[in-house]
């Protein structure tokens, strides 16, 4: 299995002093790092990618997206392409997040046709799946990540270009986390999800979790099995703690 993945979702915060001072802290520690354990991803607001990128170029702290458009250019005002955030040296972005599915009405066929359009221009996508809080009272949690496994996966999928993020609605920005056998089983389903899909594929394909993950629950999360890494929030906005999460991941 690969190296972990820890990646850090910014979502709509920070300004360009202070996402570059936040890249280049974490770039730093990476450079000090003899052979990492994980792979270290940023994903900040589309306002501050380029300069970002420019300051982080050679550290080996990856730099994503948070969204894309399924078109690569053309008439989409205010849309950013895969196109372009290849063009300023994205490696990742992340597609279906849920306050995307929520704000802007994103169904599976979208987060499948952004997707597609990401892995088109050599970027990986992280496909966010997960269910609502009431999904999970009804006993309907499998269920929804099967759904959303098998719509918002395009055709080409693979190991190399593709990462699902399970990230339970209710345990976004909330403090509140599943327990560490309901991370167990809901990845144990998704990586059976997979090979249903994607069968030489999906052994290889990182699944990560996000909701809340903070310094001091990633040990035990990254720790169960079929968990590959973590999508962070809230935590990924200070470098002490991020970091913190990261170097969990390592054991
Ligand atoms: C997220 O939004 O992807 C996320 C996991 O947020 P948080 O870590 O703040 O719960």
């Amino acid at each position: 299995m690969a190296r972990k993945l820890i990646a850090g979702n910014w979502k709509m915060n920070l300004l360009r002093p202070e996402g570059t001072a936040l890249a280049r802290d974490l770039a730093l520690r990476l450079a000090r790092t003899v052979d990492p354990a994980f792979d270290l991803l940023v994903c900040p607001p589309a306002t501050i990618i380029a300069p970002i990128a420019d300051a982080v170029q050679g550290s080996g702290l990856l730099v994503g997206g948070q969204d894309c458009h399924s078109a690569q250019e053309g008439a989409h005002t205010g849309d950013v392409s895969a196109r372009m955030l290849a063009d300023l040296g994205c490696s990742h972005v992340i597609v279906g997040h849920s306050e995307r599915r929520q704000d802007h009405g994103e169904i599976d066929l979208m987060v499948a046709e952004k997707a597609a359009a990401a892995q088109a221009e050599g970027l990986v996508a992280i496909i966010c799946i997960g269910e609502t809080e009431a999904e999970r009272n009804d006993g309907r949690a499998l269920q929804v990540c099967s759904r959303q496994i098998a719509g918002s996966l395009p055709q080409g999928a693979t190991a190399e270009n593709t990462v699902i993020a399970y990230e339970p609605v209710w345990a976004i920005g909330t403090g509140r986390t599943p327990t560490t056998a309901d991370v167990a089983e809901v990845h144990a389903h998704i990586r059976a999800a997979l090979g249903a899909r994607v069968p030489s594929e999906a052994a290889g394909i990182r699944i990560l979790y996000g909701g809340s993950v903070k310094p001091g629950n990633a040990a035990e999360l990254l720790a169960v099995p079929n968990v590959d890494g973590a999508l962070v929030g809230g935590a990924s906005l200070k470098a002490d703690d991020f970091w913190a999460i990261a170097e969990a991941s390592a054991g």
